[in-house]
């Protein structure tokens, strides 16, 4: 039904893949969660790039490939490697932070390209740029205007914190200015620098702001032809809990040879799977799929492990609600 939310169930048969051909980036956004120390610094190869897509390559299921840096458009061979994952069947989606170093919009078309991510945290340079950089808002807006104009396929990924819950509404009009059919609201994870300590102003919002907020701004978008996603979060009573580990295909692959299935594991070496000369081997031993198993009255063992914070109880200790997985999505428009 039109304009009411709907949870989009993890689909048997499509996978997604989360390839981070770098980790350079030129901006030092506050709540990044690229991690050097576990991802590594290395900038694959041409070669290299073409060989692991080549490993998750399966023509039997709907596969997306995502493009991740860092930032992907610091890559001079991006536009090669959208070239072969197409040829490879993948939907290829690029995520920037807004720069498109190597003139991206020249050397690539939107034939190769399905779909152009940018991503921005305010509807203005006040609130964007102090989470992403000085100036990072208008040369980021301006790319979303000359990325449309060229005929790509533009979307926009909004990171909700403290910083910015407050201006996610007027994100609406901005988009329509734009005419950004897409949109993506996220929720801090607690990664990278916003795991650390000193991250304070950069920090998840609550279970009532997010309530209170973000359904209801993804609500006012679809009613102006804009498609939102965003992620679950909190599951509802009625609702069945399932970790996207167990019965989805999502990997999450970074320069240093690491994939990981779960995005929350990513600061820590429990990567399922190991890239080794060009092959996909499987790690032994206790790694994040040890963790998939697991029961839990909480709903996501991770999210348990690693943010605790984010889960309330009664008095009897018994949790007032579950955490679905994070990659869970709800859709509107
Ligand atoms: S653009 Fe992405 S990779 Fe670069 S600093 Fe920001 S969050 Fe990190
Ligand atoms: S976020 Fe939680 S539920 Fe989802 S894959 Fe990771 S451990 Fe599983």
């Amino acid at each position: 039904m039109k304009n009411i939310a709907r949870t989009v169930g993890f689909k048997p048969g499509e996978r997604n893949i989360f390839f981070h051909i770098l980790t350079a980036c030129n901006l030092s956004c506050r709540h990044c969660y690229i991690n050097k120390k576990q991802h590594g610094t290395e900038q694959l190869s041409k070669e290299q790039i073409v060989k692991w897509m080549t490993l998750f390559a399966d023509a039997d299921k709907k596969s997306n490939m995502i493009f991740l840096g860092g930032e992907p458009t610091l890559h001079p061979d991006l536009p090669f490697a959208i070239e072969k994952a197409k040829e490879l069947g993948y939907f290829v989606t690029v995520d920037s932070n807004g720069y498109l170093f190597h003139e991206l919009l020249h050397k690539t078309t939107p034939g190769l390209l399905d779909f152009l991510s940018f991503s921005l945290d305010g509807p203005d340079s006040q609130t964007n740029d102090p989470i992403r950089g000085e100036g990072v808002f208008d040369i980021c807006t301006a790319n979303i205007a000359r990325a449309v104009s060229a005929g790509f396929h533009v979307s926009v990924i909004y990171t909700v914190s403290r910083k910015n819950l407050h201006a996610l509404h007027r994100m609406v009009p901005l988009l329509e200015k734009l005419q950004v059919k897409k949109f993506f609201i996220q929720v801090l994870g607690l990664r990278g620098k916003s795991a650390r300590a000193d991250s304070e102003e950069v920090s998840r919002v609550s279970r009532e702001q997010w309530l209170d907020t973000v359904p209801e701004v993804a609500r006012l978008a679809a009613e102006k032809g804009i498609h939102v996603t965003y992620p679950k979060v909190f599951l509802l009573a009625e609702e069945k809990f399932e970790c996207a580990g167990l019965v989805a295909e999502n990997y999450f692959i970074f320069p240093n040879g690491r994939v990981y299935q779960c995005p929350l594991c990513e600061d820590h070496p429990i990567n399922a799977y190991m890239i080794e000369n060009n092959r996909l081997v499987k790690n032994e031993g206790l790694d994040e799929d040890s963790f998939f198993k697991l029961n839990i009255a909480e709903g996501c063992v991770m999210n348990k492990l690693l943010q605790p914070d984010t889960i309330e109880y009664d008095d009897k200790g018994v949790p007032l609600y579950r955490i679905s997985c994070c990659l869970l999505k709800q859709e509107i428009g």
